[in-house]
């Protein structure tokens, strides 16, 4: 049996024609910038997420990106993110000449320790309050801890982006005034940072991305930041990029985005399955650690955090064997990440090589994505299960 990490050819089958029709129009409109397409999309998106505006742009590392331009943050800045991530979450800070601060990730979720960065907080405040944004990141599709993030925000007027690009449509209880709020991924910090890479729950046939806020004087700056800070044009204040999201991508997109609660949907019950089949298979605590759906007590209730499983992420030990073996038999899987951000070669500066991360290192060390996409059998799950299972008790 052949299973795939991702397989995008049956979602494609399903609305071909739709997409067809959708590119054709428009190639035919002539209108090959910004525009009608990308409006709707943006108008379609914002209300998703619960955000009062989005603005398309070009990749979710540009929605970053621009997001950190439009906060004026450069050379001399600190940034507050976390060593666990795509590289893209460092990668826009450096680029604009800042500084990343990294803070451990919580061991069940592996999104930003609160109380780590509680005292990262602290501590620069004492240094002269160099950290001017904060980049949680909702990792594999499920949100941090917002609660105390946005209070750490409001406490150390630090402002938030969120990098929501593996988690468009997960959704963290905010308790409020004694009640919870389902809160949705970016609508919660100043903006979100959304990506349409393909392999995205909501994914394009290329690159694309959004970002989502709820200041009106901030969504102003980015739309002027993607389009190179002109306003009106030809007159700039400021300088921005070219991040604009192409209309092809945005017509594609808005087809695809009244399928993703469904997709969603399917994720979710792929995750339920392999639950049960680890079970089954009496393999969970030893070896293999399952992904957690963090259960927080809100309001006087548990409550657990609304996971969209862009990833479903396993810890085991031997993983590089697991992996080849898995690989072996035909069963897709791959590593998020195998590397921490402090330890990558392009930081030159020592000091970062020198930081531990332990929570986050452990991760690098033994974790293991599998297939999770909407469209898998149950049989092929089973078949995954059973393969890990032959591994490590052979037969
Ligand atoms: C995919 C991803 C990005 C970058 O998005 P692109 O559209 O590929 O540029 C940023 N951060 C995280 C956490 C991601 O998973």
């Amino acid at each position: 049996m052949n299973v795939p990490l991702l397989d995008l050819k049956p979602q494609l089958a399903s609305l071909r024609p739709q997409i067809l029709e959708a590119v054709t129009r428009v190639i035919d409109s002539t209108g090959y910038i910004l525009g009608k397409e990308v409006n709707e999309l943006e108008e379609k998106i914002a209300r998703y997420s619960e955000a009062a505006y989005g603005v398309g742009v070009s990749s979710g590392t540009d929605a970053l990106l621009a997001s950190l331009m439009s906060l004026d943050i450069g050379p001399g800045d600190l940034v507050l993110t976390t060593p666990y991530t795509f590289f893209a979450t460092m990668g826009t800070v450096l680029r604009v000449g800042a500084q990343p601060v990294f803070v451990d990730v919580e061991p069940d979720s592996l999104n930003m320790d609160p109380q780590r960065a509680a005292e990262a907080l602290e501590a620069d405040r004492k240094a002269g309050s160099r950290i001017k944004a904060m980049i949680p990141v909702h990792l594999y599709g499920q949100c941090a801890d917002m609660q105390r993030i946005m209070d750490l925000s409001r406490t150390y007027e630090v402002p938030v982006i969120e990098d929501a690009a593996q988690a468009i449509g997960a959704e963290f209880p905010f308790e409020e005034n004694g009640a919870v709020t389902w809160r949705r991924a970016g609508s919660m910090g100043l903006c979100g940072c959304f990506s349409f890479f393909p392999s995205k729950n909501l994914g394009g046939i290329g690159d694309g991305g959004m970002i989502t806020t709820s200041d009106k004087a901030f969504a102003d700056i980015l739309k002027s930041n993607r389009n190179h800070g002109a306003e009106p044009k030809y007159y700039h204040s400021r300088v921005g990029g070219n991040f604009r999201l192409d209309p092809i991508q945005a017509a594609v997109l808005s087809i695809k985005l009244d399928y993703l609660e469904n997709w969603h949907a399917g994720r979710r019950r792929n995750a339920a399955s392999y639950r049960q089949l680890f079970e089954d298979a009496g393999l969970i605590g030893a070896p293999v650690t399952l992904p957690t759906e963090v259960y927080l007590r809100k309001a006087g209730a548990e409550q657990h955090n609304h996971h969209i499983y862009n990833q479903f992420v396993i810890h085991v030990p031997q993983r590089d064997a697991l992996r080849q073996f898995l690989q072996e038999h035909s069963i897709g899987c791959e590593i998020y990440y195998p590397l921490c951000l402090h330890q990558q070669e392009c930081l030159r500066s020592k000091t970062f090589k020198a930081q531990s991360f332990p929570v986050a290192e452990q991760a690098a060390a033994n974790s293991l994505a599998l297939p999770i996409f909407p469209e898998l059998h149950h049989d092929q799950l089973a078949y995954v299960v059973e393969t890990i299972k032959r591994f490590y008790h052979g037969g």
